[in-house]
């Protein structure tokens, strides 16, 4: 063992933390610049793409069940958003759920909401993208969703029954043929009891998330909620 290896391992975990960064400087996901940060949380993005980070709406309904989204889709988000789902880029995902997770815990009501969550269901993905892309993001945003709030995650309970590929239709056309979208995949008594939560990476028309929780309302389930990373305003 050379005498620099010596070292490095009798170095304490602060000094081996900041050996690391002087080696690995902190990126920025959106924009790659390097960039100096005084906050542990705001370490994903510079200051200047943060900038372009603008927080949704909370929801108005004042019932049980909510429909919510983290950001409006735009600026650093949607940047980071394409970069995860269309170069595979898991190192800014990862670093996107944390933030994101982070801006939900910022609103007061969200935890208190998810107290009356009983099971999180993901959307899942167009067959076409699970060819191309392998694990879809959406399953990752659900599970550690599930994970920090310590609920249950179906991840089978839906199932895609149409594989076009949306993006290219209108608003009117979407919502129409959203209708048949899902099909219940491997439904359960747990399901037909529970506070659905179903999560989504993007909310473009809203057509995909209405016709899934038409899916889940037709088997009976009577609360269902959503969660989207991002909503294109
Ligand atoms: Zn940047």
């Amino acid at each position: 063992m050379n005498t620099l290896t010596k070292q490095f391992r009798c170095a304490t975990d602060l000094e081996k933390n900041l050996f690391m960064r002087l080696l690995y400087p902190p990126c920025c996901i959106s924009c790659q610049d390097t960039h100096a940060h005084d906050s542990a949380y705001l370490t994903c993005f510079c200051k200047i793409c943060e900038k372009t980070i603008v927080l949704a709406k909370p929801p108005k309904t004042s019932g049980t069940t909510k429909d919510w989204a983290i950001f409006n889709y735009r600026g650093a988000i949607k940047n980071t958003l394409l970069k995860w789902k269309s170069q595979q880029r898991w190192d800014y995902g990862k670093k996107l759920i944390q933030y994101s997770l982070h801006a939900l815990q910022k609103q007061s009501n969200f935890s208190l909401f998810m107290s009356s969550v009983d099971l999180i269901v993901p959307i899942p993905p167009a067959f076409f993208r699970t060819l191309k892309r392998g694990l879809h993001p959406v399953d990752y945003f659900a599970k550690s969703v599930a994970q920090e709030y310590h609920k249950k995650t179906h991840f089978k309970a839906l199932k895609r029954i149409h594989q076009s590929r949306q993006t290219a239709h209108n608003k009117q056309d979407r919502m129409e043929q959203s209708k048949n979208l899902f099909t219940l995949h491997k439904p359960n008594k747990e399901l037909k009891n529970a506070h659905v939560l179903i999560i989504d990476d993007i909310k473009t028309t809203g057509a995909t998330l209405q016709a899934a929780k038409m899916q889940l309302k037709h088997y009976g389930v009577s609360k269902i909620s959503t969660l989207v990373i991002a909503e294109v305003i």
